[in-house]
């Protein structure tokens, strides 16, 4: 952690430092080598939140953009379980700056959890990723709207959507800030799934995405902006998807039918 309470203060992590968790109230150590960020640890190393994931510069370096009093909350449910999150806003908004690979059923339990979360995903971690989702974004249909939205009709075959692909509220960050200009580095947005097995992404610039935080804004772009562009997707594919079914199958002459599959095999390889 990067925090411990020491004398009713978040106090970070300096040699020979000693304080207690916020959220067990034990003993911590103050843990500052070469290897990893300066951090707090139980003793034994054993963590009392079994959610809280060993801490990377890039979650110190995100975490380190809202305040030191919104920074690794102790959030509690009704029926008393709690966690710690990275960050959580005054309106109780969560970001959790999520490194490693989380299975669906830990995912969508912090979901349900936090309520209002939004996730921050390293796309960096593994090689791939960025190189697909590159391939990804040229391979995909840019959608006639206001604001940049494109769609990718096979998001399984990319490693990243297929594993975010739900109904999460995830921005992925490639780690541009660290080559391009800070001001001009972005994050993508994931649209929440629909039903259709279409994805549909956004880009979103780095800095808006910090700045709508600080300002404890999310809550109004979420419901103002966010919300009805995806109804408005969703009532887009229902009306395809009426529009598709008018056509039958069997009005296809067999040459369409067979290209038709041919190209779907294809896809899905
Ligand atoms: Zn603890």
């Amino acid at each position: 952690m990067k925090y411990a309470i020491v004398k009713n203060e978040k106090i970070e992590a300096t040699k020979g430092a000693k304080g207690a968790c916020p959220s067990c109230g034990s003993d911590l150590i103050a843990k500052c080598g070469e290897l990893k960020v300066n951090h707090w640890s139980h003793k034994g190393n054993r963590n009392c939140d079994p959610w809280w994931e060993n801490e990377t510069e890039w979650h110190r370096s995100w975490k380190s953009n809202f305040p030191k009093e919104w920074q690794e909350i102790v959030h509690f449910d009704e029926s008393g379980e709690k966690h710690i999150a990275d960050v959580k806003t005054k309106n109780g908004w969560v970001l959790e700056f999520q490194h490693s690979f989380l299975n669906p059923e830990e995912r969508q339990s912090r979901n349900l959890f936090y309520k209002q979360l939004v996730w921050v995903v390293d796309g960096t971690r593994r090689k791939t990723d960025k190189k697909q989702f590159q391939k990804m974004l040229e391979e995909s249909v840019h959608l006639k709207t206001n604001i940049p939205i494109i769609r990718t009709h096979f998001p399984d075959e990319y490693r990243l959507l297929k594993e975010w692909h739900n109904d999460s509220l995830v921005f992925f960050d490639f780690g541009e800030a660290e080559n391009a200009e800070k001001s001009k580095s972005i994050l993508w947005f994931l649209f929440p799934k629909t039903t259709s097995s279409n994805a549909c992404l956004s880009p979103f610039p780095r800095e808006k995405f910090i700045e709508i935080f600080k300002s404890d804004s999310f809550g109004e772009i979420y419901k103002n902006n966010i919300s009805p562009i995806h109804t408005e997707i969703k009532n887009g594919e229902r009306r395809q998807q009426a529009a598709n079914a008018q056509i039958r199958p069997d009005s296809l002459s067999g040459f369409d039918r067979y290209m038709r599959n041919k190209l779907r095999r294809r896809r899905r390889l």
